[in-house]
């Protein structure tokens, strides 16, 4: 028997990171109402079809979808189909891809170099794209194979159209695949306001890692190539490394549950919109500096250290790892107009205290 008291406490919501929310409904709805009767394993199930061809309809062509546990499964089982270990796969150096993900890029891929490029606000800077594919053309140097995007990057900047057409002609114009990591692509869809299509294969992008674990899910990330080709075995490569789920019905009915209404798109503006609402209050606060142009769903802050364990004190969790270091907050799905205003009552508390001293 458990009491009232053995209940703990909802945890409060947090802007640490967006995958620290939970499940949101639409996805909760589904996931319950696929937990009826048997079906068959490993993806040959209705559930599944149904997700792949709302996939397909969201991005409004025959695309190939396959599903893994992860962003980070999917980024780099993606880079290794598409590398033979003598490549190398050209990224911005704040990639996650190269920053957050142990290796596995390299580890999945037998050794496909990654190589690192700079540019403002975390995105790629397209004449050090340039150089960097151009410099060398002997065989001593790893042969540049893959232009990796993260789309929204990893400072919560978006790419516009136009951005990704320049990429796209760089890429084209030197034979190189381009794979973009869209851990949050719902939220720079949403910052964008184009179409799915407009951001991904109509700008020539060759396979999406679409997240959808930050965006309501409980887990399970997409694999999508417009790229049709280049998907060949990849089923096989999902087995090897681990990330064929068997009971794939719960990863993929709710997929179909944030798709099939519109939730997915709904979920990423709210979580924009709140960091929209962060920014607004705090711009202009003495002692705070925000780092990054504010477009998808994160804040990033240059702050006082007394502010940092001030709210630290008060029972806030956010990230300082992020990008090149600073204070992210991350705002989520289910991120209320309360909870930024609680944040922010804390952080003026916080400064006119220390004003006062
Ligand atoms: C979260 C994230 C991923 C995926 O991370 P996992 O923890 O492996 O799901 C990939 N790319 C970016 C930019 C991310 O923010």
């Amino acid at each position: 028997m458990t009491s009232p008291a053995d209940t703990p406490e909802e945890p409060r919501r947090q802007f640490a990171s967006d995958n620290w929310s939970g499940i949101c409904p639409e996805a909760l709805e589904a996931l319950i109402a696929a937990n009826r009767g048997h079906v068959p394993a490993y993806g040959d199930d209705d559930y599944t079809r149904q997700a792949c061809d709302l996939i397909r309809d969201f991005f409004e062509t025959r695309c190939e979808v396959f599903f893994t546990f992860n962003g980070t499964a999917a980024n780099s089982l993606v880079l290794a189909s598409l590398c033979q270990s003598y490549h190398s796969i050209l990224c911005h150096q704040l990639a996650h891809i190269e920053t957050d993900e142990c290796g596995a890029p390299e580890f999945f891929s037998n050794g496909t170099k990654v190589l690192l490029v700079p540019g403002d606000d975390g995105k790629i800077d397209l004449k050090s794209v340039e150089h960097a594919i151009t410099r060398r053309s002997d065989i001593h140097y790893p042969k540049p194979k893959v232009l990796s995007i993260t789309q929204a990057t990893e400072v919560g900047t978006v790419y516009t159209v136009d951005e990704l057409k320049a990429a796209w002609s760089v890429a084209r114009r030197y034979d190189l695949r381009i794979h973009m990591d869209g851990a949050r692509f719902a939220n720079a869809l949403a910052a964008l306001g184009a179409t799915p299509r407009e951001i991904t294969w109509e700008a020539g992008v060759d396979v999406l890692c679409l997240g959808g674990t930050k965006n309501g899910l409980p887990v399970g990330d997409a694999v999508v190539f417009f790229n049709k080709e280049l998907a060949r075995e990849f089923d096989y490569r999902c087995k090897q490394a681990g990330q064929l789920a068997s009971k794939m019905r719960f990863l993929t009915a709710p997929w179909a549950g944030i798709l099939k209404d519109g939730a997915f798109l709904r979920h990423a503006k709210n979580a924009n919109a709140r960091a929209a609402q962060l920014e607004s209050e705090l711009r202009g606060t003495p002692g705070i500096a925000i780092k990054y142009p504010r477009q998808a769903n994160s804040v990033f802050l240059e702050v006082p250290p007394s502010l940092i364990a001030g709210l630290r004190r008060k029972g806030w969790s956010f990230y300082q790892f992020i990008g090149d270091g600073g204070v992210r907050l991350m705002c989520s799905w289910d991120t209320t107009e309360e909870d930024v205003r609680r944040i922010v009552d804390d952080i003026r508390t916080l400064l006119a205290r220390s004003c006062e001293r």
